[in-house]
């Protein structure tokens, strides 16, 4: 996997490249908009600054919406919410917001990757979730999910069985820097399991995190 780093500041390009590097992916930097689209081919993931030098970050990525599907996450500053929203409406996959660890963009450059590859409805047992029209069927009923709801349930079914960490699951749901040790993620749980019917398909594994359980 080959990821293209839009970044005009070398304070952050350099480490974001090395961690990626480090994280297993290739990682190739541009410092300029207007380089982009002719450095495309051969990548399979943009993380696109969007305060770029040359250029609006948002029109590079209309530039690459024109010839190219590619997932693009866009990278915000705190405050610039109206950058993200546009961003996610004009084809960004995701977005981070400054100041982002190399570990939470690698655990979403991964996300999105597998999300990429399994277009189809993940389908654990009588749950049977859509990522593209949102949608969570059990035993073939539909049942209406919050949308923190139904974010938190798609991580907990990219890998049922692994254990996602408390931490990862605010930073993905909620705020990459999302920090205290409320119950929010706690009370969605709750209510998540009372919609699924069935509250052993979540398993709390106590200081660590929750994971979805596999049942046959
Ligand atoms: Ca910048």
């Amino acid at each position: 996997m080959h990821v293209l780093v839009v970044e005009d500041d070398p304070a952050i390009s350099g480490p974001l490249v090395q961690g990626l590097q480090r994280n297993g992916f290739d990682a190739t930097c541009v410092g300029f908009g207007g380089l982009v689209v002719e450095a495309l081919p051969g990548k399979d993931l943009v993380i696109l600054d969007l305060g770029l030098p040359d250029m609006d970050g948002l029109e590079v990525l209309k530039a690459i919406r024109k010839i190219s599907d590619i997932p693009v996450i866009i990278a915000t500053a705190r405050g610039d919410e109206m950058d993200r929203v546009v961003g996610l409406e004009i084809g960004a996959d995701d977005y981070v917001v400054k100041p982002f660890s190399v570990r939470e963009l690698a655990a979403r450059v991964r996300a999105i990757s597998r999300r990429r590859v399994v277009e189809a409805p993940s389908e654990m047992g009588q749950v049977s979730l859509d990522r593209n029209r949102r949608s969570v069927l059990v035993s073939g009923e539909p049942i209406d999910l919050t949308a923190k709801e139904f974010d938190l349930l798609a991580v907990l079914l990219e890998e049922p069985g692994r254990v996602v960490p408390r931490q990862e699951l605010y930073s993905r749901v909620w705020d990459p820097v999302w920090i205290g040790s409320g119950k929010t993620l706690d009370v969605h749980v709750a209510g998540l399991r009372k919609k699924l019917g069935n509250s052993d398909l979540i398993e709390t594994v106590r200081g660590v995190g929750y994971r979805y359980v596999d049942l046959p």
